[in-house]
């Protein structure tokens, strides 16, 4: 069987690549990385190191930036159909969620056609009845509610890290423990899924990312061509992103908005 570690460059997946690469569980034939050319330049920076203790492949599929489409779908250049999910305001003060489309179009789906390619699965086709792939996904035991079956018969997913019960803080203490440093957070900058902790910490230590999300917040509320009958906001207080209080503690251990509808793969 053909195994697969879905790589998201974030500390659970990057603590199993380095535990494959240790032995502590099976090493997969490929890793594949999926970039929305969206992610701070220390995720890359991160990935390149990564890559150069692994034995085995690292594959980057990419379905182009995400920030660009974001960009241009704000200009009318085309459609907003990869675009993450806004909150917005209504006219009557209500907040809500725009649909997700992101994660499908510039994680899943890149990686679907990478993993197909290797499997000899055709585009489209419904493939064997019998899994002929494994998909390794590192989802800790702490975010075992983001586990989901695989789309297709013919591919197995697998959760090393929920079965052996290890928690995200538990791959870090791991990390130290054999020498290497704390992975980062993977994510693109603008991602509203952030927790505050997480907007805190860009906007504290990564001011180039910082003025970037800034000016794009802004730009999706001037975005006509977007078609969202509310206001969007790339914060979940639907504030300017620059006008949000990020001194307060009592947010500190808020949990990111991953789990909330995420298929596994950002973030990880
Ligand atoms: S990190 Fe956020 S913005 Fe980027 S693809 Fe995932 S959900 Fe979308």
């Amino acid at each position: 069987m053909l195994k697969i570690l879905s790589l998201g460059a974030g500390v659970q997946s990057s603590t199993l690549a380095l535990m494959a690469e240790n032995g502590e569980i099976e090493k997969p034939d490929y890793a594949i990385f999926a970039d929305t050319q969206s992610e701070p330049e220390h995720v890359y920076t991160w990935l390149n190191w990564l890559e150069s203790q692994l034995s085995f492949p690292v594959i980057r599929v990419t379905a182009g930036s995400l920030r660009q489409e974001l960009l241009d779908a704000c200009d009318g250049i085309r459609g907003a159909w990869g675009r993450p999910a806004f909150f917005v305001k209504n006219a009557d003060g209500s907040v809500g969620m725009t649909r997700r489309q992101c994660t499908q179009d510039y994680k899943l789906d890149p990686i679907m056609r990478q993993v197909r390619e290797l499997a000899g699965v055709k585009p489209k086709s419904r493939g064997p009845i019998e899994p002929i792939v494994q998909q390794i996904i590192g989802i800790s035991f702490d975010e075992a509610h983001r586990m989901k079956p695989a789309r297709f018969r013919w591919i197995r997913n697998s959760y090393p890290l929920v079965d052996r019960r290890i928690h995200r803080l538990q791959c870090v203490e791991w990390m130290h423990k054999h020498g290497f440093p704390t992975p980062p957070k993977s994510a693109c900058t603008f991602c509203p899924y952030h927790s505050d902790a997480m907007w805190r910490d860009i906007k504290h230590n990564d001011p180039g990312s910082w003025n970037d999300i800034v000016y794009l917040d802004e730009r999706i509320r001037n975005g006509q061509h977007l078609l969202l009958k509310g206001t969007p906001y790339l914060h979940r207080s639907c504030q300017p992103i620059d006008l949000v209080d990020f001194s307060c503690a009592t947010d500190y251990g808020q949990a990111d908005l991953f789990g909330n509808e995420c298929e596994g793969m950002c973030g990880l």
